[in-house]
């Protein structure tokens, strides 16, 4: 049996980010995912100037993919505005496997199946054993549906839905735009370039809303792509997969003795946008800083809304209106080599 202090469950960016924080105070940590990475992850790809804050990022010295938005391009209804703020985009892969390697904690391939109690610990698939147990597992979280399932059901009013395809694509617009309840989507569709040629597009909406209105997500996806095909993508040509996930909802309990839950295994993607790194990452050093000074774990600073995080941005921007604010390249400017999106 393999012991460690502390087993983390994902090494996605909650994972990842947890493991880092202990790692740098000499904690004994491994991180186990079911998958190899660089692996896929359907995102849009979108971070915000706090998830670059938080993880410590130089924007200069990131080895892979990743573009600046000085504005966003907002769409209701008839109406379009530009909204000034600062914006990135990466790929998921590319970003995911980066955080993970950076964090410098062993990662073992392994699906976890089976978690029980051992005194003070658990123990993982009769195969690890562990003082402190990190659910960093996403939606589907072992550690979640063993230990935190019952105290915090997910609701179903909150589940999102989405379709989403990333594909190499010479953009001619730079922007990252935002279409909101587009032909009555209880939710919203975007298009985020990202450097060297490639671009994810994408919609999400509320589940059961759309049901309720006799609708389907495909339905929605066809009518975007439509509209994207005549104005932004010309000539593009999608197979989109889906995914679903939890907006940030009631979340009364985050530990459980010696296990604690993170990122979208906590359901904590924010409620206005869906955005779930930044929120990911904040919960799993939260986690970790728990784990070595014995705080308590708490995720009042982990917002629920990202409107929040754009209106600073846009102070920021509005104070220094010329930048630098990151990188701003061409859609030609590089390899476009990379991994398929497939299925999940
Ligand atoms: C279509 C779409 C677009 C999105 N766009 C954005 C965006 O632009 N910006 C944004 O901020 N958020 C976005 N999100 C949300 C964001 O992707 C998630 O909130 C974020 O990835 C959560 O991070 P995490 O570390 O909690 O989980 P994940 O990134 O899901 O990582 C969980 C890890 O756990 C592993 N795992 C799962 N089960 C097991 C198991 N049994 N054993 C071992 N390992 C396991 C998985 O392989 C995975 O690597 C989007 C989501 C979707 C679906």
């Amino acid at each position: 049996m393999r012991s460690c202090e502390v087993l983390i469950v994902g090494g996605g960016p909650a994972g990842s980010s947890a493991a880092r924080h202990l790692k740098r105070a000499g904690a004994d940590v491994l991180v186990l995912d079911r998958e190899q990475f660089p692996r896929l992850k359907l995102c849009a790809g979108w971070i915000t100037p706090e998830v670059v804050r938080e993880l410590e990022m130089d924007l200069d010295a990131y080895p892979h993919r990743l573009l600046t938005f000085p504005r966003l391009k907002v769409h209701y209804g008839r109406l379009s505005f530009p909204v000034p703020c600062v914006q990135h985009s990466i790929r998921r892969f590319e970003f995911d496997a980066w955080l993970l390697e950076r964090s410098g904690a062993p990662v073992e391939q392994h699906n976890v199946r089976e978690i029980v109690a051992d005194g003070d610990g658990f123990i993982v698939d009769g195969r690890y054993r562990c003082r402190y147990l990190v659910g960093a597992g996403g939606t589907r979280c072992p550690v979640y549906r063993t230990l935190f399932k019952e105290a915090n059901p997910r609701a179903h009013e909150l589940q999102i839905v989405t379709l989403e395809h990333e594909i190499e694509y010479r953009w001619e617009d730079p922007d990252c735009h935002l279409w909101f309840c587009d032909e009555g989507l209880p939710g919203y569709s975007w298009y985020v370039p990202k450097e060297s040629g490639w671009l994810n597009v994408g919609i999400g909406g509320f589940a059961e809303r759309i049901k309720s209105a006799g609708q389907d997500i495909k339905t929605h996806w066809a009518h975007f792509t439509d509209k994207l095909g005549a104005e932004l993508t010309r000539g593009a040509h999608y197979d989109p997969t889906g995914y679903s996930y939890y907006l940030r909802g009631r979340v009364d309990v985050v530990r459980r003795d010696n296990a604690f839950i993170t990122g979208d295994a906590a359901g904590l993607a924010s409620r206005d946008l869906g955005e779930g790194i930044g929120p990911a990452i904040r919960s799993g050093l939260r986690a970790a800083a728990a784990i070595l000074d014995g705080e308590p774990y708490q995720l009042e600073d982990v917002t629920g809304m990202s409107v929040a995080s754009i209106a600073r941005s846009m102070l920021t921007r509005a104070a220094h209106p010329f930048g630098p604010y990151g990188r701003r390249r061409a859609a030609d400017g590089g390899a476009a080599d990379g991994l398929r999106h497939g299925n999940q």
